[in-house]
């Protein structure tokens, strides 16, 4: 394991800097994991571990899939929210990067599995073990676990995109590296094998992670039989997890949050748009492929790239850096590409050496499109003392994922583009929430509402989007999002979706 870079000790600057160190040290100026009780008989108040379990690729709609018992007690005793939605590009890193950092890929950097950065001219992708590893990939992001262990928390990862790296010189007190044949029972052993570790010992946030469901959907096509399979298989793991903790009397004393990195889509063979039929790829340089391509001008001007792809083809949009929509929040960072090309759903981009001699059936899901798109959404349940049995929620936002994080483990947050404000009336509350529909019909279509007590999600189309309320009246209720805006009143609602305005729309029927 790789040790932390020693400064020289006969540099005379650092032998005084460890020396003020040690003297640090020694009076205790090491982080405290909460402050202490002035009764030095009495506990210190010990912070309720969270355990963050992703399941890669499980779609929101694959709960009616199986009978699934162990997420099922989850749902039943906890919180379950419609969907989660997710940031752009909605693939494993970047998505969950965002969900530990609060920061969406276009500022913590992890802009794909696959990413050039010009800075240093390197390629990062999942196979490649040191780029993986690698801390600089993931510096403009503070994950939870660095920011628990800074603050005097201990933090174990079976598995988590970055947990291997050393991120601002912390990784997590222990950690995996990732291995993707490790067997499920293995991972929940290990879970529970940390949670009996002495108190001084034990962890405080725990993290597991699943890629088979992801897996299968990728080979068979999402809601596959095969997928189906692996959703039971996961399911009777965790189930064996939540026996553990009930044995241990930890269930219900511990928060439990589960997740999935982003849903899947069918994909067909006769819907690739193959690059190389409207730019001479010898001049360009594409760092990763699929739903979207990230193109960087090398030997063909951006302008150059832009205009030959801008309107090729029916199924595929084009922007410059500086055009990406702002709802995608991608625009920021030196590794976000000079050219993004991003192809409708249930279309990929590719190009034909590639794809020379590839069979139909190699591919049938995929993922990665409009974090809005309804098949791009993943699922978000908790369980434990900040919530209410049976509670439920409208669609939640995975960027808001790092604020709950920290609020529930005491911990102050680090810089973030999230909040807790969706969250807020979720948490302890005596009664559980539930989920008001409303339903209109628009000139351009019909519209469906949810709502919480704090933000909203608006089914439009083939999309969801997720709203935070900003004002409320005893006439009007507003909500908001970059882009988006939707307003109810006894007249009906009108929104503005992705610029372009809906309404007036009438109301068909309320629900609670
Ligand atoms: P995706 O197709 O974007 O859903 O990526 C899923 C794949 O990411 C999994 O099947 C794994 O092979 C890979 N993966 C997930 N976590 C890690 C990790 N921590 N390190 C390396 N590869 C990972
Ligand atoms: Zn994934
Ligand atoms: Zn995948």
């Amino acid at each position: 394991m790789p040790t932390d870079s020693a400064m020289p000790l006969n540099n005379p600057i650092a032998r005084i800097l460890v020396a003020a160190l040690l003297i640090m040290a020694a009076i205790g100026c090491q982080p405290r994991q909460q402050e202490s009780t002035s009764d030095p008989s009495e506990p210190d108040s010990a912070t309720t571990p969270l355990l963050l379990i992703s399941i890669d690729g499980f779609r929101h709609d694959y709960f009616d899939l199986a009978d699934t018992p162990a997420l099922d007690r989850l749902i039943s005793e906890g919180l379950k929210t419609d969907s989660l939605h997710h940031v752009f590009p909605t693939k494993t890193f970047p998505t969950h990067y965002t969900m530990v950092t609060g920061r969406h890929p276009g500022t913590h950097g992890v802009v794909a599995n696959s990413m050039w950065d010009p800075y240093r001219d390197q390629r990062f992708s999942l196979g490649n073990r040191d780029a993986v590893g690698d801390g600089y990939w993931y510096q403009d992001g503070e994950p939870i676990w660095v920011t628990a262990e800074n603050q005097g928390l201990t933090a174990a990862t079976f598995f988590w995109p970055g947990s291997e790296a050393r991120i601002h010189r912390v990784r997590p007190t222990y950690w995996k590296p990732y291995a993707g044949d490790t067997p499920h029972g293995e991972r929940i052993d290990q879970v529970l094998a940390w949670l009996d570790l002495p108190e001084e010992e034990r962890p405080d946030l725990l993290t597991l992670y699943f890629s088979s469901v992801d897996s299968m959907g990728h080979r068979h096509g999402p809601r596959a039989e095969a997928v189906r399979d692996a959703v039971i298989d996961v399911d009777s793991h965790l189930l064996n997890l939540l026996n553990g903790l009930e044995e241990r009397d930890l269930l219900g004393n511990m928060h439990i949050i589960v997740v999935s990195d982003h849903g899947m889509s069918r994909v067909d063979f006769d819907q690739y748009i193959m690059l190389d039929d409207y730019l001479d790829l010898s001049k360009v340089r594409v760092s990763d492929w699929g739903p979207a391509a990230q193109i960087w001008a090398t030997e063909k001007s951006v302008d150059d790239i832009f205009r030959a792809l801008d309107g090729a083809h029916p199924n595929l949009r084009v922007w410059r850096r500086e055009d990406i929509p702002q709802r995608y929040r991608f625009g920021s960072h030196h590794r976000v590409p000079d050219v993004l090309a991003e192809a409708d759903l249930e279309w990929m981009i590719s190009n034909r050496p590639f794809m020379a001699g590839r069979s139909r059936f190699s591919l049938l899901g995929m993922h990665g499109w409009d974090p809005a798109l309804e098949e791009m959404h993943g699922i978000l349940l908790a369980h434990g003392p900040a919530f209410s049995a049976g509670s439920r929620s409208p669609a939640v936002r995975s960027i808001d994922l790092y604020a709950l994080m920290a609020h529930l483990l005491g911990l102050e947050a680090a810089d973030n583009e999230g909040s807790l404000s969706a969250w807020e009336p979720l948490l302890f509350s005596e009664q559980p929430n539930r989920v008001k529909v409303q339903k209109f019909q628009c000139p351009e279509g019909p519209l469906s509402v949810r709502i919480g007590p704090a933000h909203a999600s608006v089914h439009w189309r083939d999309a969801i989007h997720v709203l935070d309320e900003v004002e409320t009246s005893p006439d009007a209720r507003q909500w908001q999002e970059q882009d988006l805006s939707l307003r109810i009143d006894q007249r009906g609602a009108q929104a503005m979706i992705d610029g372009t305005a809906i309404g007036p729309c009438s109301a068909m029927l309320a629900t609670h």
